[in-house]
């Protein structure tokens, strides 16, 4: 049976003419027809375009020009490095030159219209996988090696939710078999977007921040791939943030439940939705240092490593609110509860976490700070319109973090929460949400986001996620 692999590369290994060649180098090591590449935007270049998208929004497209004028420099810079012969270099060059116009022209629609356009959110934050796709085929090919570069819209179908679309699997499938198959058996490496799609009517879609990852694992899916590397900066899924804690250690081996968790409650290496699809067919999935790439990194799969359960990372997802409501008057608890979860249903917001104290009907639910007001209005508008709970008091306590302790098994750690709680105590630091039992991968609370990350460094600490000798 024909084996094929899909290794994706983040923005931070392409974020010049170097990291570039560096990954085309290491694509180089696979034979042509047993790989499709997936590519990130260069690193950088996604949130100059959101930037551009709401400077235009906010002022005209003339304010949006010194961004442009960064993304042309930035992509002559690696056109200029790249060692490729004159032809190779004005082509390269025109297709980056349609992009630029493309977006201009996206731009100008931008500025004509009234009202926040997702879809044209979508096609400007694009760009930057577009352009990298051109660079990193031509990368490829300077080194003799025969690619294609190909964008997703016309490879995974999604639903019409811009900015945050869903793949539709069945329709991707088909459409990425009919259009890799022949390009793979003709020995031809397809370099193609992460992060984008289209809708069933061809419109361009994004699948959320960092989705470059989901990318490559729907690729997987759809394809029967035997295997998934991510190549990034960092050499796998570590214990915490190496960016937090700098002692922190690469683990080798993670089953799908305990890398889904780490990446939902914050661990950016990975977006949350990545494993989603390799479960399913129990692909295994490598992470991977573009920068070191003899180090063996971390092994995702059915099973993680551990025989006995054990702590194995701990991490933080930030940017949330507590909201708090206390309830009063005749309602029973269950309908106080059933209102709150109307008044959010209505206006499509996602309850982080939930806990209710049926004796005195107090709810408390963590949400993302951005739909924080929105949601406490509605709920106390509901509340207010219900006689039975006209007093209850909804409040905001802003800037909270959720901590995650994962592992798995871990739910029947005995004296685990003892250990979590005195590691908090010793930092004096106060818990203000525990959720622990729900899930067998982990154990969860929140706590004020200034504590973050002295939790997190008692924590590692506390479960010696620290290698010995350090
Ligand atoms: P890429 O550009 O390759 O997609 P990202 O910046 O999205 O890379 O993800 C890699 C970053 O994730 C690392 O540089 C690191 O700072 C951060 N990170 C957060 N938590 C973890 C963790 N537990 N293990 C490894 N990296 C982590
Ligand atoms: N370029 C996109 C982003 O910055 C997707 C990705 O990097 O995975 O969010
Ligand atoms: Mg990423």
């Amino acid at each position: 049976m024909q084996r094929l692999e899909i290794m994706k590369f983040g923005g931070s290994s392409l974020a010049d003419t170097a990291r570039i060649e560096g990954a085309a180098t290491i694509i180089a090591g696979y034979t042509p027809g047993k790989v499709v590449v997936v590519v990130s935007a260069m690193g950088g270049v996604t949130d100059t375009l959101i930037a551009a998208f709401h400077k235009t929004r906010e002022h005209g497209v003339k304010a949006a020009h010194p961004y442009l004028s960064d993304l042309r420099d930035k992509y002559a810079a690696v056109i200029d490095g790249l060692p490729l012969d004159e032809a190779a270099t004005t082509e390269l060059r025109q297709h980056i030159d349609t992009l630029e116009s493309a977006l201009q022209s996206d731009l100008q629609d931008v500025e004509a219209m009234d009202f926040d356009d997702k879809r044209l959110y979508d096609r400007v934050v694009s760009y930057g996988e577009r352009a990298s796709v051109l660079l990193v085929a031509a990368a490829l090919q300077a080194q003799g090696i025969p690619a294609v570069s190909i964008e997703a819209s016309e490879l995974i179908v999604t639903n019409a939710r811009f900015g945050d679309a869903e793949p539709i699997l069945g329709a991707s499938r088909q459409k990425l078999q009919g259009v890799l198959t022949p390009i793979l058996e003709d020995a031809i490496i397809p370099v193609v977007t992460g992060f984008i799609g289209a809708t069933v009517h061809g419109e361009i879609t994004t699948l959320g921040r960092g989705a470059s990852d989901y990318t490559s694992t729907i690729l997987a899916f759809c394809l029967d791939a035997d295997k998934v590397t991510i190549w990034t900066d960092v050499t796998g899924v570590m214990t915490a943030d190496p960016r937090v804690i700098h002692d922190a250690q690469t683990i080798s081996a993670l089953s799908y439940e305990e890398a889904a968790e780490l990446s939902f409650y914050g661990a950016k290496v990975l977006h949350p939705m990545t494993m989603l699809p390799v479960v399913q067919k129990n692909i295994p999935v490598y992470i991977k240092n573009t920068f070191e790439p003899a180090a063996k990194g971390t092994k995702i799969a059915a099973r993680g490593s551990s025989k006995t359960a054990t702590v194995k990372a701990v991490t933080t997802l930030r940017g949330l609110s507590m909201i708090t409501i206390r309830g009063a008057g005749a309602t029973s608890a269950l309908q106080h509860l059933a209102k709150i979860i109307d008044a959010l249903l209505e206006k499509n917001i996602e309850i982080i976490t939930l806990q209710q104290s049926s004796s005195d009907h107090n709810t408390v639910i963590l949400v993302r700070s951005y739909v924080a007001d929105e949601a406490a209005n509605s709920i106390a508008k509901l509340m207010i319109d219900d006689v039975a709970a006209e007093h209850s008091v909804v409040r905001v306590v802003p800037d909270v973090s959720i901590v995650a302790v994962v592992g798995d098994g871990i739910h029947a750690l005995p004296g685990l929460a003892g250990q979590v709680f005195s590691s908090l105590a010793v930092s004096g630091i106060e818990a203000m949400m525990i959720a622990y039992g729900s899930s067998k991968h982990n154990l969860t609370f929140a706590i004020k986001t200034a504590d973050e990350h002295n939790a997190i460094r008692g924590l590692h600490q506390a479960f010696q996620l620290v290698a010995e000798d350090t």
